[in-house]
């Protein structure tokens, strides 16, 4: 059944209005018809709905809520190095389907993109249609693009930061330090070029970043989240059975 995002306040009285880009999708795209039902989540709970008017909006009733947990409980934010346009498109799509909570663009030395470049409207319309088509209930949070300084501000907000690094041999046991299943993790990859390494200096004087190998191989860094978004998706697994 497909799934639409909106806000609270588009619920009133076990009505609720959709309105933008997803009336398009529910009239032209799926051609719907009333009484055709539909899951809408509000990131705090999931209704059916069935549709009762299609005009310039699309009004439905909710006719139960559903239980469902999809998020991960481990919380993992990914900072990453700002990488050209198109490879953040595909790593925003992927990190939404693999649980991640946030995305965190960062100017490094090495970044060869111009902020600019960056249209976080559209990254968010990315974000909703991979939420709604993974069955998310909450949709992955992103942020301006910021600068390394802006980085290490943040890093003591995090219970455990993971810094992937290939220069690094894994010295890190995950599933011990991640005891606590609902850790609030920061990880940082770098861009196409690396990390620079006044860079690493900073970063690594921090108590709370872990140095973390990927494996034998250098990965890409569009694949770099991806594979630590896995592997932390996989050790979350083990917590919730
Ligand atoms: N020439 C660069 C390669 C960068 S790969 C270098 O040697 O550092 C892009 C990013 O992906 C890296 O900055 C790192 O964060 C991550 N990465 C890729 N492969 C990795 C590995 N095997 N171990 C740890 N991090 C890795």
């Amino acid at each position: 059944m497909q799934r639409y995002f909106i806000n609270n306040n588009q619920i009133n009285n076990n009505i609720v209005t959709i309105i933008g880009d997803d009336v398009h999708h529910i009239k032209t795209v799926m051609r719907m018809r009333i009484g055709e039902k539909v899951y809408v989540c509000d990131e705090l709970n999931t209704y059916i709905c069935e549709i009762i008017n299609i005009t310039n909006t699309v009004e439905l009733t909710i006719l139960e809520e559903v239980n469902e947990n999809s998020e991960m409980d481990l919380k993992v934010t990914v900072a990453h190095g700002l990488v050209r346009r198109e490879k953040m498109e595909e790593v925003v799509r992927r990190l939404v389907e693999l649980g991640c909570f946030s995305y965190i663009p960062v100017n490094m030395t090495r970044s060869v993109v111009k902020h600019k470049e960056i249209n976080i409207d559209r990254l968010n319309k990315i974000i909703k249609e991979a939420s709604e088509q993974s069955h998310r209930q909450k949709l992955m949070k992103i942020s301006e693009v910021i600068s390394f300084n802006e980085l290490l501000k943040e890093i003591n907000n995090y219970d455990i930061v993971l810094f992937a690094h290939t220069l690094y041999k894994d010295d890190v046991n995950l599933f011990n330090e991640l005891k606590n299943k609902h850790s609030n993790i920061l990880v940082i990859v770098g861009p196409e070029g690396g990390f620079d390494d006044k860079e690493v200096e900073r970063l690594i004087k921090f108590n709370n970043l872990k140095p973390i190998s990927l494996g034998k191989r250098i990965l890409r860094t569009e694949t770099a989240p991806l594979y630590i978004m896995s592997v932390l998706g996989f050790i979350g697994e083990q917590y919730e059975n």
